[in-house]
């Protein structure tokens, strides 16, 4: 297994993650950025972001792109597809091994991100990939002609519904309440969209299909009505869960496993840092995760030259 050796690593190639590297790097720390999958992060999969200044209206994949090159410009090294297998954010060095290396670094910045929270119920892992789907860009195409359903009143989940129009004959917004939690702005496209019909007051129930998905049990929550609703896929956007396997439990986080952090992205571990979407934060955006990722390798930077001046004399 091959050893690295880094000032610091941060975990995760998205915005918080780049962000973070450029200023890392900036700062003259040896960086490298460590991703389990592909670099790009939750954002890739946005179709369009209208709230990223400078940019009223661009590609996810493309804006990724963008900070990716950024970071690339200022010598940031970057290891794609490295699940990590252990780690000790402990230990001086800290370690991180995946199947191909082991790092050893004097400081981590975690900007990990998040995922999908799943709706737990029947149905709904036994028909992924066959009518239920997490990613709207990625599988709305198969809805052509089709009806779909998505679950959930935020800003992904009726962002993803408008688009799902492009494709669906009709979309289902199943809501919990007879409000929606999303931007003004996003709610009135929706609630102009002639494809789209919301079933408010509702949760899912079960999932059902043969091969694939064609109908959800739906409840009323205020009056106890069960009904079953055809459809040919369901879109669960009911808000995300932070990406913290590995090291959960390790560090301070709050009841949702969300990592806490003082002003300065310090974690409980000296020498940790967690940035953007996995940490407690009040707003999940691409700028503020950013934004949380400059500021992190910032004190990353301070952390890591008094530990050299520590070393030195
Ligand atoms: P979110 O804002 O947390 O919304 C989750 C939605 O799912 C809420 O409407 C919630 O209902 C509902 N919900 C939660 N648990 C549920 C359950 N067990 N059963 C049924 N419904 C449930 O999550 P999100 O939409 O994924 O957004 C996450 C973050 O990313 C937010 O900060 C959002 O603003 C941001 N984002 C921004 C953009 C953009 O600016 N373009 C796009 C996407 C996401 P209640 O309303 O009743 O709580």
């Amino acid at each position: 297994m091959e050893q690295k050796d880094f000032d610091t690593i941060i975990l995760g190639g998205g915005p918080a993650g780049f962000s973070a590297g450029v200023y890392a790097a900036r700062g003259a720390l040896k960086t490298a950025i460590i991703d389990k999958s592909m670099m790009g992060g939750q954002p890739s999969n946005y179709l369009e972001l209208e709230n990223y200044p400078t940019y009223p209206q661009v590609s996810g994949y493309e804006l990724m792109e963008k900070f990716e090159n950024h970071a690339d410009k200022f010598g940031v090294e970057k290891f794609d597809m490295q699940e990590i297998t252990e780690i000790n954010l402990i230990s001086n060095p800290k370690i991180i091994k995946t199947k191909d290396y082991e790092f050893f670094a004097k400081s981590v910045i975690i900007a990990t991100g998040a995922k999908p929270m799943k709706l737990g119920v029947k149905g709904e892992d036994e028909f992924l990939s066959r009518g239920v789907s997490y990613c709207a860009v990625c599988d709305g195409a198969f809805y052509k002609d089709k009806v779909v359903a998505v679950a959930g009143g935020g800003n992904s989940a009726v962002e993803e519904a408008i688009y799902l129009t492009k494709f669906a004959s009709k979309v289902y917004i199943i809501h919990r309440r007879n409000e929606l939690r999303a931007d003004k702005i996003i709610q009135e496209r929706a609630f102009k969209n002639e494809k789209i019909e919301f079933i408010w007051d509702s949760v899912v129930k079960e999932i059902k299909g043969t091969n694939l998905v064609n109908s959800v049990i739906l409840e009323n929550v205020k009056s106890g009505e069960i009904t079953e609703v055809k459809i040919n896929g369901i879109f669960p956007y009911i808000g995300i869960t932070p990406n913290v396997e590995g090291f959960n439990g390790q560090l301070q986080q709050d009841s949702r496993g969300f990592i806490i952090t003082d002003e300065t992205m310090k974690t409980s571990i000296d020498g940790v840092y967690a940035v953007g979407d996995v940490r407690v934060t009040p707003l999940r955006q691409v700028i503020t995760a950013a934004s949380d990722g400059a500021v992190g390798a910032v004190y990353a930077t301070k952390y890591v030259e008094k530990l050299n001046e520590v070393t030195v004399s």
